[in-house]
């Protein structure tokens, strides 16, 4: 039997989510919300997903849509609701709608940790969202963390610091910037490392953040600290291991993060989207002077990388037990590895 789904705020991350969704073989799209009309709303209604009203249907009749009920009617109908909301209406919405109706909630990396309880990046821990009531898909930057760290503690990982190069906004967004500055987050050091521990509890790690006037991916730099003496070929080699995570080569031409994305809309993908982590080849690099370090640097599609993590997240906190299995029907769906 399919798990029926529902998705609450559709914009950047809720419409992806929504595709996504709908390309599953054991999940159902019972449909999406929708605040107010808008380009996002008519291709949801071209793509023939059911919109469910959360701020009443004046606006979409005016417009020639005709809502197929409220966000509690949507409620009524699923097992499970991704909400996609802007930050802290998530929380809000678990109080106010999904706990009345007794629906599970994936909220976004835009909550709170403490305000839900568990947070997920499938590669790292799936067991822990297993039958769930409520999870976190952590933000972007932290999934992208997430990702690489994980799998490179294979070297023994003592101490992680990071530097997290942001993107100033979506690539749609025209409020937010910046246009022309460099802007450091004013806070040391900042929130990313904290919640690279609400997934990987033992890393100990320490980060700092800017955002530059680009819309196109983030980009992290990376130097861990690690008990084993490593050397780049074995890093490549765990990387190119590891699911989700892709090396991109300088003899690719894959210099930036314009390349990346140029390469991931070549490559056909749904929205041009790069849902792996993209770490350079070329940017990795190892020192052993009595001590071992290792420094590498990835990019990651803020808009895209989290979308297969709701997806597997989905399917844990439904009981389905085998996260190798959740995560290869996943990525199959997106034609990644
Ligand atoms: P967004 O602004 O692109 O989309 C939010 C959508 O929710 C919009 O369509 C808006 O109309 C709708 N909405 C607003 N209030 C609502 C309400 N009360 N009920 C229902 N719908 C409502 O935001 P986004 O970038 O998709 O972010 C959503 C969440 O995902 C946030 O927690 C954010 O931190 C997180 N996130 C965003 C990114 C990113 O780069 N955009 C990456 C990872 C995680």
């Amino acid at each position: 039997m399919s798990i029926k789904v529902g998705i609450n705020g559709y914009g950047t991350i809720g419409k992806r989510v929504a595709d996504a969704v709908a390309k599953q073989k054991d999940m159902k799209l019972v449909g999406v919300t929708a605040h107010s009309y808008s380009f996002n709303t008519e291709v949801a209604k071209q793509k023939g997903y059911k919109i469910f009203t959360t701020d009443g249907d004046e606006d979409f009749k005016l417009n020639g849509i005709n809502p197929d009920g409220n966000l509690k009617n949507l409620l009524e109908q699923v097992d499970i609701i991704v909400d996609a909301t802007p930050r802290k209406i998530g929380k809000e919405n678990i109080e106010k709608f999904y706990k009345q109706k007794k629906v599970k909630a994936i909220v976004q990396g835009g909550e709170k940790h403490e305000a839900i309880g568990t947070s997920f990046v499938a590669q790292c821990n799936y067991n822990e969202a297993l039958n769930k009531e409520y999870a976190r898909v952590v933000s972007c930057n932290t999934t992208g963390l997430c990702r690489t760290l994980n799998a490179l503690n294979k070297f023994d990982i003592t101490s992680v610091h990071a530097t997290m190069i942001r993107r100033g906004a979506d690539p749609w967004d025209i409020y937010h910037g910046p246009i022309n500055a460099i802007v450091p987050v004013l806070e040391m050091p900042s929130h990313h490392g904290p919640d690279v521990q609400s997934v990987l509890p033992k890393c100990q790690i320490f980060t700092t953040a800017l955002s530059v006037p680009s819309t196109l991916m983030h980009l992290h730099s990376v130097i861990a600290d690690v008990r084993k003496k490593v050397n780049v070929d074995d890093v490549i080699g765990v990387l190119n291991n590891t699911t989700r995570v892709r090396v991109v080569r300088n003899a690719e031409h894959l210099r930036s993060t314009a390349e990346i994305m140029e390469f991931a809309r070549d490559l056909g993908r749904l929205r041009g989207d790069m849902p792996e982590i993209c770490v350079w080849k070329e940017a990795i690099g190892t020192v052993s002077n009595g001590y071992n370090k290792l420094l590498y640097m990835q990019a990651v599609h803020q808009e895209s990388d989290v979308i297969p993590e709701n997806v597997d997240c989905i399917r844990a906190m439904m009981g389905f037990k085998d996260s190798d299995k959740s995560i290869k029907m996943t990525n199959e769906t997106f034609g990644i590895k």
